[in-house]
């Protein structure tokens, strides 16, 4: 019998790659944080000898979702400017709070709101871009979940920057200190093209290239935007992007509404990537990204809650519902957005946009054991007909029991192994009671 750390059986497993097929009484094995094995429970429990086995009895286990955009520590903000446009949002609500409020503690508990949350819900790789990246690093590293931190670029100064001078000095920095770090990965976040000057954008794409770093930009959000790109530039920003050199497989694009036929060939040509945020499209409404067209043209496609702020929520299972319901209602075909498909784009979709999938993003022997298992004993996910349906149309979110990372347990049963949430729930209640 061969030596190993963890071993973790369940009913279903969801390997992912390969993609659309279910495995019935499956375990895997983990050494080091690795996957060494995956085969039926009765193969891997006879060949391998764990110090820890976990026997889950009525669960789905499948890889830890990927939340590929977002701002964590948003979550302070949850609530406060609903029911505006993506333009009013920002400058009448969002930024004067930020400006008021904004500071490294700010960051540091919105950002453990956040990943308490991330993680209850089976997210276990999250993409950041907010002030303070330094903090949201140490955050996540300190609690054990992946991140990607895109550290900010944008004109205007705020607390962590005088402005993009400032920022690029110290996002370099800080690319620097992650360059070799287990679970957390820096890269750059160009705000938007609306928000960095053309010779800034070429900077950081030059930088970027130097670097083989990722970068991830907020594009073609909504009309207004796409609209203002014409009228100051006689082109699209992605056109823009392109002439400024940062259209590549290392660029995240998110959003990507209102895209012409000649911008999206622009897209697949580049292998530039897309994160799409459906709620937070629906909720500012900006418009629709069309996960079903960047799918069949091979776009590498992952899937983001966005800032709390505009969602309210970080449940990634939430997201995959809407982004399925969105994708068959906009084309009026019940057969786009299959939950399979879905699936993938929150989970491996997430790692390829990322550049993680070596990796993570599926269970395959070789990979970290990025995990998790989503209980299907409660009444409202019952019967059991189709697990890739119960995942992705259920509420399979409130039924996460158990988290890990690297190997790592951060939730087991249910309970957080490495976040105190009686504690972080009483600081954000006196925060808020101290400034609202
Ligand atoms: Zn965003």
């Amino acid at each position: 019998m061969k030596e190993c750390d963890l071993i973790i059986s369940a009913p279903w497993l969801l390997p992912i790659a390969p993609q659309n097929i279910a495995l019935r009484d499956h375990a895997i094995a983990i050494s080091h944080g690795e996957i060494i094995a995956v085969d039926t429970a009765e193969s891997v429990l006879k060949n391998f000898k764990a110090q820890d086995v976990v026997e889950l009895s009525h669960h789905i286990l499948l890889p830890g979702l990927i939340n590929a955009h977002g701002h964590a520590a948003m979550t302070l903000l949850r609530g406060a400017g609903e029911d505006q446009s993506l333009q009013s949002w920002l400058t009448d609500t969002i930024w004067p709070i930020e400006g008021r409020l904004m500071s490294r503690e700010f960051v540091a508990l919105g950002t453990e709101l956040a990943i308490a949350e991330m993680l209850k819900s089976g997210t276990t790789t999250f993409s950041d871009m907010y002030f303070f990246p330094d903090t949201v690093a140490q955050t996540a590293s300190a609690i054990g979940i992946r991140a990607q931190v895109a550290f900010p670029v944008i004109e205007i100064p705020s607390v962590w920057s005088d402005g993009v001078t400032d920022g690029l000095h110290k996002g370099l920095a800080l690319f620097d200190e992650y360059r070799h770090h287990q679970l957390v990965s820096i890269a750059f976040g160009p705000h938007a093209a609306y928000t960095v000057k053309p010779e800034n954008l070429q900077q950081v794409a030059m930088y970027a290239n130097e670097l083989d770093a990722q970068v991830q930009i907020h594009l073609h959000e909504n009309a207004a935007e796409v609209a203002d790109g014409h009228q100051q530039n006689g082109k699209t920003w992605i056109q823009l992007l392109h002439d400024v050199g940062l259209l590549s497989d290392n660029l995240q694009a998110v959003h990507m509404t209102h895209v012409t036929e000649a911008d999206q060939q622009l897209i697949v040509d580049t292998h530039t990537k897309v994160v799409h945020c459906p709620t937070s499209n629906m909720k500012l409404a900006s418009g629709y990204c069309d996960v079903s067209a960047w799918l069949d043209r091979e776009v590498a496609v992952g899937l983001g809650t966005d800032g709390a702020a505009s969602n309210n929520s970080l449940d990634l299972f939430r997201e995959l519902r809407l982004a399925a319901l969105m994708a068959k209602h906009q084309q009026q075909d019940p057969s786009r957005g299959a939950a399979a498909h879905m699936l993938h784009t929150a989970t491996l979709g997430g790692a390829q946009v990322l550049s993680i999938a070596d990796h993570t993003g599926s269970v395959e022997v070789g990979k970290q054991a990025d995990v998790i298992a989503v209980s299907t004993a409660a009444l409202d996910m019952l019967p059991l007909h189709d697990p890739f349906a119960a995942l992705v149309h259920g509420d399979a979110g409130r039924h996460v029991t158990d988290v890990f990372v690297k190997g790592i347990p951060l939730l087991r049963n249910g309970k957080f192994n490495t976040i105190d949430t009686v504690t972080l729930a009483a600081r954000v209640e006196s925060w808020h009671s101290a400034h609202f």
